[in-house]
């Protein structure tokens, strides 16, 4: 049994259904004017963003050990393949990081989002490419299956996806990219099952994918309100094409793929027809802080490589760290990465709390993760001076793989867009 199962085994048998009994709160515990949703006073213990559920500590213990021992060795070498390799796919299915929230009945991990989160910070201070990979079958693909999808359809794939199949989440295509719902690609029913037509692009897990949430329209005529979830198999036809050679997360694959007439059951259309919208935006609101976890855990893996150089380095006859000059660098990138944290866990715990729009937030969480991770990043390759311009040191790929994080799920507009939409509706 992986560790995270016998964490949640434990946790069961002393009572605890999952961590999420175990009430901590997001800071929205008081009224603002930018509070709309603040909790009654007195209600739950008010604790700081720095705690954590014994079990989230022991998830945190578990992946990091997992991240150091079974993904360090391997990063570089992954990196200049621009390939996962398989030991650490194998290895993130058996340890129950492929199905965190899954429940167990269903061959998950059973655990919470925040839980998630955990996992994805972990990865991303080792390697960002397999935090995405990790990310995107989690706050994602296994997200639309849990809150979406029918009984049948959870029971058929969950299982699948928490123990040995990669999915990946297709909406994006070459013409809609920020205006997600113009895509092109075409659903017509028949019978009892629909033919999918069309391609997609940029699909994060394509080339190691075996299960498919596709969007697609099945009546243009009605625009966005066309849109729907279809799940399909890799069997079913999808095919394969391009992949990307990328600045960053090389070893995550990005590919285009082509449906041609590929015929799939109507039993797997994923919720109702013509909600698929409603899907693609509520899911992105959650995949927003799992992508702030990656930059968070991208932007601390940086710092904790570089500083302790900082303290070896000597020049002018001392360590370089104890120049005011760096000193006031490495504090204010300090600062601004505990800043990305707490908004980062706020976004989370306020998704677990049950506040129905956390979009705000996450998209904060989002923008400011991706800038402090770009900041510290191509901070910690100038303290390094020289040698961290190499390869040899790992810091440089920090700095190319977080560039990543102003771009998928919404780009940093999109989320100004997102975040200004919220306030106007506050002050206008
Ligand atoms: C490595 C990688 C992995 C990806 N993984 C996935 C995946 O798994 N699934 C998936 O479906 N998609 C995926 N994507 C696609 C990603 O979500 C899109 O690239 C992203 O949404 C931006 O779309 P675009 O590339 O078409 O850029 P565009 O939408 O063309 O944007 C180009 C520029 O215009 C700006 N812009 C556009 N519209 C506005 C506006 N209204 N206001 C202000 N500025 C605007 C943008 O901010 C950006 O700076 C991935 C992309 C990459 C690079």
């Amino acid at each position: 049994m992986s560790f995270s199962k016998a964490l949640m085994t434990k946790f069961r048998l002393a009572g605890l259904s999952s961590i999420s009994q175990i009430r901590l709160n997001a800071a929205r515990c008081f009224s603002t004017s930018m509070s709309l949703q603040s909790l009654e006073p007195g209600t739950g213990t008010i604790n700081s963003l720095r705690c954590f559920t014994e079990e989230e500590n022991m998830m945190r213990d578990a992946v990091s050990k997992f991240a150091r021992t079974v993904v360090a060795p391997k990063v570089s070498e992954m990196d200049e393949n621009e390939k996962i390799d398989p030991v650490v796919l194998n290895g993130l299915f058996e340890q129950g990081f492929m199905g965190v929230e899954t429940p167990s009945e269903l061959g998950g991990t059973g655990a919470s989002f925040t839980s998630a989160v955990i996992v994805i910070e972990e990865l991303a201070k080792i390697d960002g490419s397999i935090s995405v990979v990790c990310d995107v079958q989690n706050t994602l693909v296994n997200t639309v299956f849990r809150k979406y999808a029918s009984n049948e359809l959870k029971e058929k794939y969950l299982p699948q996806l928490a123990e040995s199949k990669v999915g990946c989440f297709c909406l994006s295509e070459a013409g809609s990219g920020s205006d997600a719902f113009a895509l092109k690609t075409k659903a017509e029913k028949k019978d009892d099952y629909w033919v999918l037509n069309g391609s997609k692009m940029w699909i994060t897990n394509s080339n190691e994918a075996e299960i498919f949430l596709v969007f697609a329209n099945v009546d243009p005529s009605k625009g966005y309100k066309g849109i729907t979830c279809f799940v399909v198999e890799k069997e079913m036809g999808v095919k394969i094409m391009k992949k990307e050679k990328k600045l960053g997360i090389r070893a995550s694959s990005t590919c285009s793929l082509n449906f041609e007439d590929i015929k799939v059951p109507q039993s797997n259309v994923l919720g109702e027809v013509g909600k698929g919208y409603k899907i693609a935006i509520e899911i992105l609101n959650e995949g927003r802080i799992g992508i702030a976890a990656q930059m968070l855990g991208i932007a601390q893996g940086a710092f904790d490589y570089t500083l302790p150089y900082l303290f070896q380095r000597k020049q002018f006859g001392s360590e370089i760290g104890n120049f005011q000059g760096m000193q006031h660098q490495y504090a204010q990138i300090a600062t601004e990465i505990e800043a990305a944290r707490l908004l980062t866990y706020n976004a989370a715990r306020l998704k677990e709390e049950g506040v129905t729009n956390f979009a705000m937030e996450a998209a904060m969480a989002k923008l400011y993760t991706s800038q402090v991770a770009e900041r510290a990043t191509s901070r910690c390759v100038e303290w390094l001076g020289g040698v961290g311009f190499t390869r040899e040191f790992p810091v440089e790929k920090f700095y190319r793989d977080c560039k990543i994080g102003a771009i998928y799920e919404g780009t940093s507009n999109i989320q100004l867009s997102t975040i200004a939409k919220h306030i106007s509706s506050i002050y206008k």
